[in-house]
C-alpha cells in the first residue's frame, strides 16, 4: 500500500526534534553535526536567536494578507537586496522552483515585448533548476524527465565545459538568453571558474542575450560573497535566489535589473502566498546579518579552515576520497568509494552530509558554523571514512 505520504524520496531513518545551530537531536537525545544545513538553507543554523524573534515578532503580529495590499517587510526586503546587489527590482516566491518560472517567464516576455522571436534558453548538463515542468526541462536530465513528456519546449541543454558548443548555440537567433548556476550544486559542486562566467557575460553582450543566474544553492553569503558571481566581477540581468535567504522559512526571489524586467507589467505574473510577511521578516533579518563585510570575512575564514582540514582528511583515506572542490562553505568530496555508504557511515558516526552527482558528498554547513565544530565535523567524517575503509 502506498504510504499516506508520497514515497518520492529515500529517506534516511533518522528523525529530528530539535535544532541548535550546526546540531540536530533526535527524540532520544542522539546529537548529530548537521553539515547539510537542510540543503544549503538554514544559513545561519537551526533556531538563530534573531530569526526566531523576527518570526515570533511578525507571527504575533499579522501572518498573511496577499499581494493585494502593501507589506512592508517585503518592502524593507526587496530594498535590501536592491541595496546590496546589481538588481533593480525583486519579486518574491516560495522557493527556488518557483524563481526558475519567473525567470524563464521573465525572459520570454522581455524578447516577445522585443518584437523578437527569441524563445530558446541555453542550459548546461549537470544542470538543477527545480521540479515544475520548466525546471525539470531546463535542467533537461533523463533522471529528472523520464516520463514526464512533452515536455515544456524552449531549452536548448549543452555539455558543461563545451565552449564550441556555447560560442555556436549562443550566435542562433532564437536563442534569447543562458540560464547557469555559478556553482552547480546537486550536480555535484561543480564551481564555473571566473573567466568562464565572464567570457558567459562577454557572449551575452555580443549576441544580446539576458543572461540568468540560478544563485538559489550558491547564493546568499554561500561562497564567502554575498553571491557568488561577485567572485567573477560580472553581473547577470536576471537572478533566482531562495534557500539561505529565508534561513529555512519557505522564501525565493527573482532579482532582475530594470531593463530585463521592463516586460513584467500588473498582471503578468503573481503569488498568494509569494512575500509574505513571515517569509519576508525572516528574510529581512537574514540579509541584516549576512550582508556585512564582517560575516562575510568570517565566512571566508572558516571556508578556509574547513577546506584545509578537509585536504588532510583526503591525503588520510586515499580509498575514500580522491580530492576537495567548491567555493567558501559550499565544499565537495570527490569520492572513490560510492558517496553514499560515506552518507551512511556518516549517520553512525553522528554527522549529516548530502549526496550530489559525480559520486560527490556535498559539505553546505551553517555559515555560522563555529571553528570547534568544524573540528569536531572532519573528526567525524574521519570515523565515518575508517568505517567504509574498513567495510571495503
Ligand atoms: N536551483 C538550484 C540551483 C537548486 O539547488 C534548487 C534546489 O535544490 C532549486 C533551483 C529548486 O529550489 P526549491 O527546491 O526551493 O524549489
Amino acid at each position: 500500500m502506498i504510504p499516506s505520504v508520497l514515497p518520492t524520496y529515500n529517506r534516511a531513518p533518522l528523525t529530528f526534534v530539535k535544532g541548535e545551530g550546526s546540531w540536530l537531536t533526535e527524540a532520544d537525545g542522539r546529537r548529530f553535526l548537521d553539515l547539510g544545513a537542510g540543503i544549503a538553507v538554514n544559513s545561519l543554523g537551526h533556531a538563530h536567536p534573531d530569526l526566531v524573534q523576527a518570526l515570533t515578532d511578525q507571527a504575533g503580529a499579522l501572518w498573511h494578507t496577499s499581494n493585494l495590499y502593501h507589506i512592508p517587510a517585503q518592502q524593507e526586503l526587496a530594498d535590501a537586496l536592491v541595496e546590496h546587489t546589481f538588481a533593480d527590482t525583486v519579486f518574491f516566491t516560495n522557493s527556488g522552483t518557483e524563481a526558475c518560472e519567473l525567470a524563464v517567464k521573465m525572459a520570454r516576455k522581455y524578447w516577445h515585448d522585443q518584437g523578437q522571436d527569441r524563445t530558446t534558453i541555453l542550459t548546461f548538463s549537470g544542470s538543477f533548476h527545480g521540479r515544475s515542468a520548466a525546471g525539470i526541462a531546463a535542467a533537461g536530465s533523463e533522471k529528472m524527465t523520464k516520463g514526464f513528456g512533452p515536455l515544456l519546449p524552449g531549452f536548448k541543454s549543452l555539455p558543461w565545459g563545451d565552449h564550441d558548443a556555447l560560442t555556436a548555440a549562443a550566435a542562433d537567433p532564437s536563442v534569447g538568453a543562458i540560464l547557469i548556476e555559478p556553482v552547480q550544486g546537486e550536480g555535484g559542486i561543480r564551481p564555473l571558474p571566473d573567466q568562464c562566467l565572464k567570457g558567459l557575460r562577454d557572449l551575452c553582450d555580443e549576441h544580446g542575450l539576458l543572461l540568468i543566474l540560478d544563485e538559489v544553492q550558491c547564493g546568499v553569503g554561500r561562497t564567502g560573497r554575498l553571491f557568488a558571481h561577485e567572485w567573477a566581477g560580472v553581473e547577470p540581468d536576471i537572478m533566482m535566489v531562495a534557500k539561505g535567504i529565508g534561513g529555512g522559512f519557505p522564501l525565493g526571489a527573482v532579482l532582475a535589473t530594470q531593463k530585463a524586467a521592463s516586460a513584467m507589467t500588473a498582471g503578468s505574473h503573481g503569488s498568494t502566498y509569494g512575500g509574505n510577511p513571515l517569509a519576508c521578516a525572516v528574510g529581512a533579518k537574514v540579509m541584516e546579518i549576512i550582508a556585512t563585510p564582517e560575516f562575510l570575512a568570517e565566512v571566508n575564514r572558516k571556508a578556509g579552515l574547513l577546506r584545509q582540514k578537509l585536504e588532510g582528511l583526503v591525503a588520510a583515506h586515499p580509498d575514500v576520497f580522491t580530492g576537495v572542490r567548491g567555493s567558501g562553505l559550499m565544499l565537495g568530496l570527490m569520492c572513490k568509494a560510492p558517496n553514499t555508504d560515506i552518507v551512511t557511515a556518516g549517520y553512525g558516526a553522528g554527522i549529516l552530509t548530502v549526496p550530489a552527482a559525480d559520486n560527490v558528498i556535498r559539505l553546505l554547513p551553517a555559515l555560522t558554523i563555529t571553528d570547534v565544530d568544524i573540528a569536531e565535523a572532519v573528526s567525524r567524517l574521519d570515523a565515518a571514512a575508517a568505517q567504509v575503509a574498513h567495510d571495503g
